[in-house]
């Protein structure tokens, strides 16, 4: 049967989010063989990597060279993360098709994170979408705003402070802006409102979900993210990540257990879930050892599932 048009995408991270937060550095040719799994369960947007200084992040050193394999699976986006101007510059370069650059809503974690104030990192997407205008017009400039659901710096981060700072992204120039619960403290109530909020003030420039686990939440958050209109969700696969400056704030979603809730429900991923759990061996030969999360890869599926495409 052929596999209907998904009606959400999944978007890993877990070769950026999940390995930058590994104090080990996965040896490249595991990482393109698991980027080449990932790909082969049908994932098409993966972040393969951030463009970061090698000092200050060793497990990215290969970015370029991971970028250049995964430019070579069809049909796949290929995704880096960019803190600044320099790392969407060497992006541009390697040949990625789309940017994110994280926009800390809370300014105290911007500081902490990226040294800049939450100004100075609005400038800072202008100058990156001058840049991508001027050199490849066809990439995609996707701003995460992390810490939209609060931070363990300062705590609770006003909605209208997110809002605005969505709002002033989009007029910078940046293609959409996503929330992102860096530090897990979101509830489902929160990201509807949330959600709904910034679409009404950025309309289809509303972009991914990027939610965490760190408190069991994650998947209710999804839903509830879904359930007011996002169509696009990040996670890693193993729940492999978490953020080096929040304190507490591990694991992302877990892809596997996502993409089951999804197709449980008749919603269609695109994703082959065998193949999916399969993306596991390789993620752990590249770092023996290390704890892999997720429900459904203990459990297996359940008798008889059929993964699902009836939803409307
Ligand atoms: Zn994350």
């Amino acid at each position: 049967m052929p596999s209907p048009s998904p009606s959400v995408l999944i978007s890993e991270v877990g070769p950026r989010d999940g390995l930058q937060s590994v104090a080990r550095t996965m040896p490249t040719a595991d990482k393109l063989a698991w980027i080449s799994a990932l790909h082969a369960a049908g994932l098409r947007e993966i972040e393969v990597c951030s463009f970061v200084p090698a000092k200050h992040l060793p497990q990215m050193a290969d970015a370029t060279e991971v970028v250049r394999h995964a430019l070579t699976l069809p049909g796949l986006t290929v995704m880096a993360l960019v803190p600044n101007l320099r790392g969407a510059e060497a992006a541009l370069a390697a040949g990625v098709h789309k940017l994110t650059l994280p926009v800390s809503a809370s300014e105290a974690h911007s500081l902490a994170n990226v040294r800049m104030t939450r100004a100075q990192m609005v400038d800072e997407v202008r100058r990156v979408v001058a840049l991508r205008n001027e050199r490849a017009p066809h990439v995609k400039v996707e701003v995460g705003l992390s810490t939209a659901f609060g931070c363990t710096i300062q705590g609770v981060v006003p909605e209208d402070e997110v809002v605005r700072l969505a709002a002033q992204v989009i007029e910078a120039g940046a293609d959409d802006a996503g929330l992102s619960d860096t530090t897990g403290y979101a509830n489902p109530a929160q990201v509807r409102r949330l959600f709904q909020r910034v679409r009404a003030e950025i309309g289809a420039h509303a972009g991914a979900a990027h939610l965490h686990n760190t408190r069991g939440l994650g998947l209710a958050n999804c839903l509830a993210a879904f359930d007011v209109g996002v169509r696009s969700f990040d996670s890693s696969l193993g729940g492999l990540g978490g953020c080096p400056y929040a304190p507490g704030a591990s694991g992302n979603v877990v892809t596997e257990d996502l993409v089951f809730m999804f197709e449980a429900m008749g919603i269609a991923t695109g994703i082959d879930i065998e193949r999916l759990l399969a993306a596991r061996a390789p993620l752990q030969a590249g770092l023996p050892g290390e704890a892999l999360y997720g429900m459904l890869p203990e459990a297996g599926l359940p008798k008889g599932f059929a993964p699902g495409a009836t939803y409307g």
